[in-house]
């Protein structure tokens, strides 16, 4: 049986907000089981909280935004990837301000706190989201969807009209070692001439070569160059990864993505949600040893 897991002890991430440019400061903290995951104002009156859920979504541009009445924290995403890699059903993460904060623009510092807390597994069952047939949704060039896979597996394209980026392909089967090694270091990235507009909107305050790939006409303006020669559509599946925790529950399911951002994400998130017929929730094992494939294989058959 696959049971639901939090992490072991409470765990704290300091930095600055990319948008404020002011300090922020996250913790990861271990929640009871069947509660799920959770952002807690800790700065406010009452400490409130929200679950994060797609009906939490505020905004997309730019970066995911969750809010509620009281509320709202943006650029979620790196954060929230990292939970989905390491398949955390149950937490909550405190803020002391409006914006987590950014790291070096990859999800490495959200991955280092959570090996650094450890995690631990819970009494109830994980119940997984499994797609038994497609759930499609496209908005001109741009879509997504996903198709029934025994595991969760992201096939991401970019097309970017930029010599630096140009169109970039990646498939990649999702678990802990593969997100290690191939996702969690991938930088968000922007172009200087958006970049100076978002100053001038009193957005990207934080943004500087220290948390962002910038471009440039002429090409990357980062001394130290790239991370991997295909870092961008690398970063495209951290993205992907985060949004996908606003179904609530990990997916088992195959994530085919062109040319999707946060908006379009969110979107396929609300499509899969309300398709229960194109889904089935499913618990995994009775012997926790049995490999994922052939437990699904048999549910599939029945
Ligand atoms: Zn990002």
């Amino acid at each position: 049986m696959y049971l639901q897991r939090t992490i072991r002890k409470r765990v704290t991430v300091n930095g600055i907000g990319l948008h404020t440019g002011q300090p922020a400061s996250l913790s990861f903290r271990p929640a009871p089981p069947d509660s799920g995951i959770h952002v807690v104002r800790t700065d406010l009156p009452g400490s409130p909280s929200i679950p994060v859920r797609a009906e939490n979504i505020q905004a997309t541009s730019l970066a995911t935004t969750l809010g509620g009445k009281a509320f709202s924290v943006s650029t979620v995403e790196h954060c929230l990837s990292a939970l989905a890699a390491y398949r955390i059903d149950n937490l909550f993460i405190e803020l002391d301000g409006p914006e987590i904060p950014i790291g070096d623009g990859s999800a490495r510092v959200f991955m280092e706190a959570l090996l650094l807390a450890g995690f631990a597994e819970q009494e109830e069952p994980r119940r997984y989201l499994y797609v038994t047939e497609p759930v499609f949704f496209g908005d001109g060039d741009k879509h997504a969807y996903v198709v029934p896979y025994s595991g969760l597996r992201v096939t991401c394209t970019i097309d970017f009209q930029h010599a630096a980026i140009g169109r970039s392909r990646m498939d990649l089967d999702i678990n802990e070692t593969s997100f290690n090694r191939e996702i969690a270091p991938a930088r968000t990235f922007g172009f200087l001439k958006d970049v100076e507009a978002m100053r001038l909107r009193g957005l990207a305050r934080g943004g500087s070569l220290e948390n962002a790939i910038v471009l440039g006409d002429e090409g990357i303006l980062n001394p130290e160059g790239l991370r991997f020669p295909d870092e961008f559509v690398r970063h495209k599946v951290l993205d992907a990864l985060g949004d996908l925790v606003t179904l609530g529950r990990p997916l088992l399911g195959h994530l085919v993505l062109f040319k999707a951002g946060h908006d379009v994400m969110s979107k396929l998130v609300k499509k899969i949600l309300a398709s229960p017929d194109r889904t089935k929730s499913i618990e995994l094992g009775g012997d926790f040893a049995t490999p994922v494939a052939t437990t699904i294989a048999g549910l599939t058959r029945s």
